[in-house]
């Protein structure tokens, strides 16, 4: 069989999936849901059918492995998600899994030959949507499941616990889907970029260097609510122009400093047209390639509006309520995918890191980790416009061969 036949069928299997989790406002797949079993079943059918031993695992991935020289051997993992948001796309999360199937199916009459097991692994749950924290699958598989999580809520107000129940899962054996660094030789995810830059290039496939941790803050800046009429401009303790201050400050640190740097989320009180706002609550979410990147640009917005906040009598509260450090790729997987690349006939690979968040992360916990981005028509993800080329997937999965071997080789 062809790359190009294996492409195909990813391309028909990408569609297949969609239909079949359709909803009336488009695709989506959540956590321990109908749509979760159905997902998890074709999955385990196309696992099966590629010569894998499948089975769902304690948290509700669903896996498949390749033995290799001989039975037990720690394992390459393959993998990416089934989930998805809500009216999601059709690549995003399922052409990793797919990609893994058809490597794993094209290695499988030479597996003797393989120092190390490959397992696919198909995550249950990477975008949060149904219970708020993202990353399940894979946080169960690294062995960081946060036990704070089985009173997390759905929107029904149904329990993860409950839903695990529901779904036939255990939670008292979640620790049985966590792995042993022992028992892993390391983790490769494909996925799409979910950003332009590779199109903007021209390039089918990039490396990733490492996927960007975010911060996120909640501030406040408090002013005096006033009658908007009464109260004349150097009476005033404007709170608004504070934020629209900080607002464009954030944008321009960040453009300064190369830092992905957002206000996603602006409220003014008390919100009436006639009293001058008094209070402001605002959301940044910062991003970079580093750490060190991104806390540099925190310092200098944080004086910025330090400052700005006092020329204007306004006082700024700072909480921040979310920090993740940014992982790096592993050197020597990223190496291995490079000389993947190089086979498909760009030996100088782009590399690129990921602003977005994936499987991989949370598995750098446990394991050496090593991605690969593939071109998304216009960076469109996360919609149902999202798009990728067959003859792309067929590259993608040449190169994934090829590291797979490159891997062994050096193993
Ligand atoms: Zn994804």
């Amino acid at each position: 069989m062809t790359r190009e036949a294996d492409a195909a069928r990813i391309m028909a299997r990408c569609d297949e999936l969609a239909r079949i989790t359709a909803m009336p406002e488009g695709i989506l797949r959540a956590y321990l849901t109908e749509e979760h079993r159905r997902h998890n079943a074709l999955a385990a059918s196309w696992m099966a059918e590629a010569g894998l031993e499948v089975w769902q695992d304690a948290a509700g991935n669903q896996c498949g492995r390749l033995e290799g020289a001989r039975p037990g051997l720690p394992a390459l993992v393959i993998a990416s998600h089934l989930d998805t948001v809500p009216d999601a796309g059709r690549y995003d999360g399922i052409l990793g899994v797919l990609l893994g199937i058809e490597t794993a199916r094209r290695l499988a009459p030479h597996a003797n030959q393989l120092p190390f097991a490959v397992e696919i692994v198909a995550f249950a749950d990477e975008e949060g949507t149904r219970f708020g924290a993202t990353l399940l699958g894979s946080r169960a598989m690294a062995g960081t499941w946060d036990p704070a999580w089985w009173e997390a809520t759905d929107a029904e107000g149904i329990t993860m616990a409950q839903a695990f129940w529901d779904f036939g899962l255990d939670p008292e054996k979640i620790q049985d889907a966590a792995r042993a660094p022992e028992d892993l030789v390391g983790y490769l995810e494909a996925h799409i970029e979910q950003g332009p830059y590779l199109e903007a290039e021209g390039r089918p496939l990039g490396l990733v260097s490492a996927i960007a941790g975010a911060r996120r803050f909640k501030l406040n800046i408090l002013g005096e609510a006033r009658h908007a009429g009464g109260t004349p401009y150097e009476r005033r303790r404007d709170a608004l122009i504070g934020a629209a201050q900080a607002v464009l400050d954030v944008e321009r640190i960040g453009r300064d400093r190369g830092v992905i740097a957002t206000v996603g989320q602006l409220e003014a009180h008390p919100g009436a047209v006639n009293v001058v706002p008094g209070e402001v609550e605002f959301s940044l979410d910062l991003r970079a390639e580093s750490d060190t990147l991104r806390d540099s640009a925190w310092d200098e917005i944080h004086a910025a509006l330090s400052s700005f906040c006092a020329q204007r009598r306004l006082e700024l509260i700072v909480e921040e309520i979310h920090s993740a450090p940014t992982v790096s790729c592993s050197p020597t997987l990223k190496q291995a995918l490079a000389v993947g690349v190089a086979e498909t006939g760009d030996s100088a690979p782009m590399t690129l890191y990921s602003r977005a968040g994936h499987d991989a992360m949370a598995m750098a916990a446990v394991t050496e980790i090593g991605m690969l981005f593939t071109r998304c028509e216009d960076g469109i993800s996360h919609h149902p416009e999202e798009n990728v080329l067959e003859a792309d997937v067929a590259l993608a999965l040449r190169a994934l061969e090829r590291t797979v071997w490159t891997v062994a080789a050096e193993h």
